[in-house]
């Protein structure tokens, strides 16, 4: 696997010429972010950073990725609609993390209330790595699942054609003539007008929940411009524009600024920053509405990596997933070890384990969005400081992937062109959507790579660490 491109990677003029082809094709393709300077202006825009060449990825593993799309659709829908699974799992981790804490809080009010919404989406990214075995067979492996503002569907749409185009630069056709088509948007935006019609209501808008500094808007766009096409009306609103002028009538039904929302899709709300008062606010506003929240507030819960750690205990997706043998074989072939830190021997012994060993495991708080996981010496110091104390319940621990890394160029402006030893994540897209209890739609819908430098132990492509690939199937 990591022989792959080998002629390539040594002639510096064709990859120097081949950069300058990908840069422009990036640009060409729409493979773009705002940048850090005008975060929310798109006067100046840029590439979003990106890999000089396809990554190999193993095609059993491709296939066993898609293969279980569907059963993790199923994983997440039943976990959002089990609220003693949820209660009980997530337990130990309210007591000391604020911001899960909110979110259940909301949860448990909006049921109390009686749900309001009878349609339900849900956009998720599945995310693994190929672990290599002592013999040196990889092995598909799960980080985790992003069950909310799951990104990059829209762009990686488009790097297969700019890969596509470097290969054949390069002189490789035939390669190129391999790389797979992928969609992702299109598959994201059916499950949204699926959603949107069935709440029913002609005039009713998709609202796109956006962040205060926006980015990544050009990969929202390409799933707004599906929509656009569909005739479905897309508005963008940040949670303070739901504050000052959302509102609810007695059916509630949701406003604002006069125009119904049928589906709400969140690419914000996933972190305790995008958070104020009038924001809680404004999202339990959305919660209470019959609105479709891709996701509702269960499903993001669903989506934690407590949750992803209790699934592993004997006997959880049985119970969860009940008459389904097969989808539960399926999921659990690719789950890591994980553990729980909460108090009691079992969580002793995997502490003092990870003490003991630090290289062998990651320590993962409740957050989402790249950057908080703990590596080596710094894990060993936390866990040492907190491992007697309820604190650590607020983090699980992980087996360490370990994937074998290839040779690359990762493009990224203002950034030299230098090869570099990378590892890749492959991301599957779920989508579904359920009515009241029948599933009405339950796919895959598409993949996302992403490479990073092996110094990188953590971050995603908008934490400036890992950037967009597409896969080259071997
Ligand atoms: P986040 O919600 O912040 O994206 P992840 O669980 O996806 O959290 O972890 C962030 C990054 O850390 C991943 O993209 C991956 O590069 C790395 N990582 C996470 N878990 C593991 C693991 N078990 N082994 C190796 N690397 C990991
Ligand atoms: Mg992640």
């Amino acid at each position: 696997m990591a022989a792959l491109w080998a002629d390539v990677l040594r002639d510096e003029a064709a990859v120097a010429e081949a950069a300058a082809v990908a840069v422009d094709a990036a640009l060409l393709q729409g493979v773009l972010m705002r940048t850090e300077g005008e975060p929310n202006a798109s006067h100046v825009v840029n590439y979003a950073p990106f890999t000089l060449l396809p990554s190999a990825v193993p095609s059993a593993l491709f296939e066993q990725a898609y293969a279980v799309q569907q059963d993790f659709n199923l994983l997440v829908d039943a976990i959002s609609q089990n609220k003693e699974f949820l209660e009980q799992t997530l337990a130990s981790t309210i007591k000391v993390d604020d911001f899960t804490a909110q979110l259940f809080r909301i949860h448990m009010q909006v049921l109390e209330e009686g749900l309001a919404q009878s349609v339900f989406l849900g956009i998720n990214r599945s995310d693994y790595m190929f672990d290599c075995g002592v013999d040196g067979t990889p092995a598909l492996k799960q980080i985790e699942i992003n069950t909310i503002a799951a990104s990059f569907g829209g762009l990686t749409s488009r790097t297969a054609a700019v890969h596509g185009l470097v290969l054949k630069v390069l002189g490789k056709s035939k390669e190129a003539s391999r790389l797979l088509p992928n969609n992702p948007s299109k598959g994201l935006a059916l499950g949204i007008e699926k959603a949107w019609k069935l709440y029913g209501s002609q005039n009713a808008v998709v609202m796109f929940l956006v962040e205060e500094v926006q980015r990544n808007i050009f990969d929202q766009r390409c799933v707004e411009n599906e929509l656009w096409n569909r005739n479905i009306r897309v508005i963008r609103k940040r949670f303070r524009d739901v504050f000052e002028k959302g509102s609810l009538d007695d059916a509630k039904r949701l406003y604002i600024d006069g125009q119904e929302v049928a589906v709400v899709y969140y690419r914000e709300g996933y972190m305790p920053s995008n958070y104020n008062e009038q924001n809680w606010e404004a999202r339990l506003l959305l919660e209470r509405s019959r609105a479709v929240k891709c996701p509702d507030i269960a499903t993001q819960l669903a989506g934690t990596k407590k949750v992803q750690q209790e699934l592993s205990r004997p006997g959880t997706l049985e119970r969860l997933l009940p008459g389904r043998p097969e989808a539960v074989a399926r999921i659990r072939a690719t789950f890591a070890g994980l553990y729980s830190l909460d108090m009691g021997k079992e969580g002793d012994k995997i502490a003092a384990a990870a003490i003991a060993d630090p290289d062998r495991f990651v320590l993962k708080p409740q957050r989402e969005g790249g950057g908080n996981n703990l590596y080596g010496e710094e894990l060993r110091e936390v866990l040492e400081k907190i491992r007697d104390s309820p604190e650590r319940t607020s983090y699980i621990l992980m087996d360490k992937i370990k994937p074998q890394p290839a040779m690359n160029y990762l493009l990224r402006a203002h950034s030299p062109l230098q090869v570099t030893k990378c590892i890749s994540e492959l991301g599957i897209f779920g989508v579904y959507v359920r009515q009241g209890k029948e599933m009405v739609m339950n796919k895959a819908a598409g993949h996302l790579l992403r490479t990073k430098a092996i110094e990188h132990a953590d971050g995603g492509v908008a934490a400036g660490v890992a950037v967009l690939d597409t896969p080259y199937v071997v």
